[in-house]
């Protein structure tokens, strides 16, 4: 056993024993029971901190792959600013470059430049064969999840945000079902044996809803352009959006972060106005009730063919009542197909966040990842930027607030999900 471990097992026993006094100083039946409870809180609550500082630094010590070197880690859910989602498909990524020492070697770095004359090589690559992630859970369990190291081989000498760069741990969202805390240790091997790890610490996954939504097309059948158009959209909000892994029909498989229900009746929501939007999404939730369905949608999602000479028009939303939410959108001939699901997204988005748009198109940042695609997006655009933005679809993000103010939108919710 490391001293690592050691501190880490006394780091569990302090958690334990604070979750136990916790439970004394409420179960207090006298007002001396509950301050001496208290009092013995207030100081396993200091050696906790104390000895949590302790175990950062002693796995930053055990910190001990040197080829290839190390640039950082990261753990994102889309941006690596965002608070992360428990049960969210998930990235641990552990930035490799090559080692400074072959970037500059001695008798190179003494000599002038035109003095060398160069038979060989001057860099070198680095390279692994397998690496795997270790994750404990809330719980305690531990589970183990291989490395995606594209060819193995390193050659860049500065942190590299490509996707075939780096080790990529992807975590299904299902392995991190609940909320709390995740503790994630990587391990790299090259011909069989072990050169080094590094500690990703310990990082809080926050609960969240699910979305549940009712849509309904004023054209049915809708030709398949559409469907796919649509279903597209549906993969950009799952993506985009903070809730859990998995797509799939309202009454369906509780644990989908996204439930929709599609209505097969053609509806005309009385475009371009949209008033019997909410009767209709009243009555869906009634006969749901009726014919005893514990889901309810929180949203209606009207999705309207655009029509032959008709411009390409954009979307609306309108926040209703209480959780009853109504939005728009509209426009599904293949002129928009790359931008539809960018204006679903944000039609959904404004049911949480108002009215505004982002004044910047880009977001700096160049940790943006597509988790569904593992791909890394290399430039960024805000989901909720101007009126009809016009962001093709791949490259939309929410910005970190949004995402934050979207989770709180859902955990107010009486919908299913983890918290
Ligand atoms: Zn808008």
């Amino acid at each position: 056993m490391s001293d690592c471990d050691s501190i880490a097992g006394e780091v569990a026993r302090l958690r334990a024993r604070i979750l136990h006094l916790k439970d004394e100083a409420g179960e207090a039946l006298t007002l001396e029971q509950r301050q001496s409870a208290q009092r013995s809180l207030h100081i396993a609550e200091l050696q906790l901190q104390v000895r949590e500082r302790d175990l950062e630094a002693c796995l930053s010590r055990e910190n001990t792959l040197r080829d290839p070197r190390v640039f950082g880690f990261e753990v994102n859910q889309g941006l690596a600013e965002y608070e992360l989602v428990a049960g969210k498909d998930t990235l641990f990524r552990v930035f490799l470059g090559v080692p400074p020492d072959v970037l500059a070697p001695p008798q190179v770095a003494a000599a002038a430049i035109s003095d060398i004359v160069i038979d060989e090589p001057l860099f070198r690559t680095s390279r692994l064969d397998y690496a795997s992630l270790s994750v404990t859970r809330p719980d305690g369990v531990t589970f183990e999840v291989p490395a995606n190291l594209g060819s193995g081989q390193i050659t860049n000498f500065s942190r590299s945000y490509n996707e075939y760069d780096n080790a990529n741990f992807y975590v299904d969202g299902a392995s991190l079902a609940s909320p709390g805390h995740y503790e994630a240790v990587a391990r790299f091997y090259r011909e069989g044996s072990l050169v080094g790890s590094v500690s990703l610490g310990r990082h809080e996954f926050l609960a969240t809803k699910d979305l549940r939504l009712l849509i309904v097309v004023d054209t049915w059948p809708m030709p398949v352009a559409a469907w796919n158009t649509l279903l597209g959209a549906l993969e950009h909000v799952h993506r985009a959006f903070p809730v859990r892994a998995g797509i799939g029909p309202l009454n369906g498989v509780r644990r989908n972060g996204l439930r929709y229900e599609m209505e097969p009746n053609p509806f005309n929501p009385d475009f371009p106005a949209w008033g019997p939007l909410r009767q209709r999404f009243a009555d869906f939730n009634a006969a749901q009730q009726t014919q005893g369905h514990p889901d309810r949608v929180e949203h209606i999602l009207s999705v309207r063919v655009q029509q032959p000479g008709e411009p390409p028009r954009g979307g609306a939303a309108s926040p209703g009542p209480g959780a009853s939410v109504a939005g728009v959108v509209l426009n599904i001939l293949p002129r928009g197909d790359l931008t539809f699901a960018t204006l679903i997204s944000q039609e959904l988005g404004h049911n949480f966040l108002g009215s505004a748009h982002t004044p910047e198109p880009e977001i700096p940042d160049a940790s943006a990842f597509d988790l569904v695609g593992r791909r890394s997006i290399r430039r960024p655009q805000s989901i909720m930027y101007g009126f009809f933005s016009g962001t093709p679809s791949e490259d939309g993000l929410l910005l970190p607030g949004d995402w934050s103010t979207i989770r709180q939108g859902l955990l107010a919710t009486t919908s299913t999900g983890n918290a």
